[in-house]
């Protein structure tokens, strides 16, 4: 693959060859990506995507890589990193946020405008784009319920724009996901008004819960498993007895057992051996069919 054209849009320090992608995700697991791509704006973006098109080269996107499990050969073709997109601003009482804004940002901002709605999403690591991509929620809040439209840039380099009832959101589940060649670029959402410091301190409580019963000084990348109907992945797995059980350094979390961790060097190979694991002792004991939340992608 001809990765040349990509200096005539981007600086140099925009362009990785060969970037581990251990280092841009949260479990700190991956191999190489053959080129990491940064750009700074939309317009950066667009011609990034217009190269991938002509080269008919394979790509993929990452924001924050908090719901990533990369492979341990690596991601062939672009990664396009949306970390560098970070415009934000209010109307009214919309914020309309860049893809690759942080999700905590995002809160932050709201709460600072007297804006609520985001309390919920304060302590969810990564980007705006990811979380509007998974429909990422906790206490009671999900992105489906704020998210008032999405601007994307489409393979063909068209620019949409999908409003709330278009994106079919789910539980952890959005019309994205069946389409991931198209970038987000722009997400509105809606908010309503409300008190400053109520809203500080509903979101204190939940990163106080947070720290309480999650291994967060873990590099892990949240919840692995999708919460099945009626069931609790977390109990589960520590009535199996395998809080604290590992394979290599990929282990159950003995702080929370919904959490896998990486405690140091852990291959994606053996964070896959304990998921398959897991899932065949949940299945033999309860009947229940886990399914990974993380994006399991890459080579072998
Ligand atoms: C400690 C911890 C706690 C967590 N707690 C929660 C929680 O409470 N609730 C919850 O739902 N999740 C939680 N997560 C998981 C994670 O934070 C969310 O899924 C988050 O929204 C992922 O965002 P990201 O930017 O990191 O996405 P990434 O991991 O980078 O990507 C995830 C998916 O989104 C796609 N994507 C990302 N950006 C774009 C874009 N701009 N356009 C198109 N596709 C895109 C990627 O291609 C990939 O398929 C937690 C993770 C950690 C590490």
């Amino acid at each position: 693959m001809n990765f040349e054209k990509f200096s005539s849009i981007l600086k140099k320090e925009q362009i990785r060859l060969h970037e581990p992608m251990a280092r841009h995700t949260t479990f700190g697991i991956g191999g190489p990506a053959d080129c990491f791509l940064m750009p700074a704006d939309r317009e950066e973006l667009r011609r990034v995507c217009a190269v991938i098109r002509e080269e008919e080269m394979p790509f993929f996107i990452v924001g924050g890589g908090a719901n990533l499990l990369v492979r341990d050969g690596g991601i062939r073709g672009a990664v396009i990193c949306t970390g560098r997109l970070q415009q934000i601003r209010q109307e009214g009482r919309y914020i309309v946020a860049d893809a690759g804004v942080s999700t905590a940002r995002t809160a932050r901002f709201a709460m600072e405008r007297g804006l609520s709605g985001m309390e919920f999403a304060g302590g969810i690591p990564g980007t705006i784009g990811g979380a509007a991509f998974m429909n990422a929620g906790a206490y009671g809040g999900e992105m489906s319920r704020i998210v008032a439209s999405a601007v994307t840039c489409g393979a063909d380099g068209v620019i949409h724009r999908y409003d709330r009832e278009q994106i079919g959101y789910a539980y952890r589940h959005s019309l994205f996901m069946d389409r991931p060649q198209e970038i987000l670029l722009e997400l509105t959402l809606e908010l309503t008004p409300g008190d400053p410091e109520t809203i500080r301190s509903e979101m204190d409580e939940y990163n106080r819960w947070r720290h309480e019963k999650q291994p967060l000084e873990a590099r892990s990348a949240g919840s692995t498993f999708k919460r099945p109907e009626g069931h609790f992945v977390g109990a589960m797995i520590e009535e199996l007895g395998l809080k604290g059980y590992s394979v290599g350094d990929a282990a159950v979390s003995s702080k929370h057992a919904g959490f896998l961790i990486n405690k140091g060097r852990a291959t994606c190979a053996e964070m896959l051996t304990l998921i398959h694991e897991i899932q065949a002792r949940v299945k033999e004991r309860y009947g229940v069919d886990l399914e990974p939340e993380v994006q399991i992608i890459g080579e072998e």
